[in-house]
């Protein structure tokens, strides 16, 4: 049997009209015999009833309760929306399995709130595939080996839905979502942002990996490891959106040449952290970090100043600690980091004059910069971000 995976986002499950957007796609695939497994996330964002950021600001403070009992309450934005979807095909006269995490065999570890697949057992999907049902698996859960509830962090039904694909050696994996595919910048910000037809799995991870959200770029790495196609696509279009495969097939079906900038990505909310002076000890300095689990970026060390970023929400304890060990750090607050994201610009010269006369003219001061073979990140001031993602989108003419 081929075999299909799509997966609705939060977004795309959360209004009766959508959830009818939803069961046309379902409907598409059956049309063309496919087995449907179907992921959903929770209804909503943030403030909705039943969006798992709502169901976490039900509790009390964090220590108040344990890790696995949270994890019991985050599964349950993603129970309720299986139940309502499936409800609802089952209207239209579609015969619908619906699964937990745990009955559609996805064991992980016991690292609740990020929790790691460990391994998939996927006969009771299939056996329901086998008689003709359509399988509606909760998004972002799992069990350990115990049978205790565990979630897979941010992004986990994307995870969810590319470990299923790969478990079922699916053709397809659907990342059905709010926007047209997988866009050169977030088209929240930058309104001429235009969808790519065709992207690498490499590509895509640098994007994500650098705060484009569409996709987790965990769920990326699952699905090439076995070459998995995905598309991420408009819940409320039958157009395909935008494939994610290997390097090769790029350039041709895209229509664009020479694309050496895939994208511009950015993160908020972070803060730079910096030590000047007589040689601070840059092992003390990221020991005291990791030791409190304090994550760190954009890291920079020169003899006589260390320079870094930590997200906002770290920013005060970062400072108590260095404080604690006799350091002054200069706090920047609410920096933004904006990323140009692509495979081909490695050792193609004038990028970097490019980004820095690009900034230059809007009169934002890069605060620091670094870069990868594939990646030039600049930090700037956050109510600078919008102006900063939409200058680099211009400078290199992603909208064209
Ligand atoms: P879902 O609930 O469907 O998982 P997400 O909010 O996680 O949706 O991801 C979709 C969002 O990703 C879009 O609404 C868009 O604002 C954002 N986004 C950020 N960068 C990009 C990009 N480069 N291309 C497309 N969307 C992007
Ligand atoms: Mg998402």
């Amino acid at each position: 049997m081929r075999v299909i995976v799509q997966k609705f986002g939060g977004t795309s499950v959360a209004s009766p009209e959508l959830r009818a957007a939803c069961a046309r796609h379902v409907q598409a695939a059956l049309d063309e015999e496919y087995g449907v497994v179907v992921v959903v996330s929770a209804m909503g964002r943030k403030g909705d009833p039943y969006a798992t950021d709502t169901l976490i600001s039900t509790l009390g403070p964090a220590d108040a309760v344990s890790k696995r009992d949270r994890d019991i309450l985050m599964s349950c934005g993603e129970a309720i929306s299986s139940v309502v979807f499936g409800s609802y095909l089952r209207s239209l006269g579609i015969d619908v399995s619906v699964l937990s995490g745990q009955q559609a065999g996805i064991v992980t570890n016991d690292q609740f709130g990020e929790a790691r697949i460990l391994e998939i057992h996927p006969q009771r999907i299939q056996e329901e595939l086998n008689q003709g049902h359509v399988v509606i698996v909760m998004g972002f859960q799992g069990a350990t080996s115990e049978g205790d509830v565990t979630t897979l962090g941010r992004g986990g039904s994307d995870t969810t839905a590319t470990a299923l694909g790969v478990a079922l050696g699916a053709e397809y994996v659907d990342i059905f979502t709010d926007v047209d595919g997988i866009m050169t910048a977030d088209p929240r910000v930058v309104s001429d942002a235009r969808r790519l037809g065709q992207i690498t799995y490499q590509e895509i991870c640098n994007l994500a990996y650098q705060g484009a959200k569409v996709i987790h770029p965990r769920a990326v790495e699952i699905a090439m490891q076995r070459n998995l196609p995905i598309r991420v696509r408009h819940t409320e279009s039958m157009d395909p959106g935008t494939l994610v495969t290997n390097a090769g097939q790029t350039f041709e079906v895209t229509g664009v040449n020479d694309r050496f900038v895939t994208g511009i990505a950015h993160t908020a909310h972070v803060s730079q952290l910096v030590l000047n002076g007589p040689m601070p000890d840059a092992r003390a300095v990221f020991g005291k970090m990791a030791e409190y689990g304090i994550s760190v970026d954009f890291i920079s060390v020169a003899p006589d100043r260390i320079a870094y970023t930590v997200k906002d929400t770290d920013t005060d304890k970062a400072v108590m600690l260095l404080q604690e060990a006799g350091l002054n750090p200069e706090v920047h607050r609410d920096c933004a980091k904006v990323s140009v994201v692509g495979a081909g610009i490695a050792g193609v010269p004038g990028i970097m004059a490019r980004i820095v006369d690009a900034l230059a003219r809007e009169e934002i001061a890069v605060l620091q910069s670094a870069d990868s073979h594939t990646t030039i990140w600049c930090l700037v001031d956050g109510n600078k971000m919008q102006k900063a993602v939409q200058a680099l989108h211009h400078a290199f003419g992603l909208a064209e």
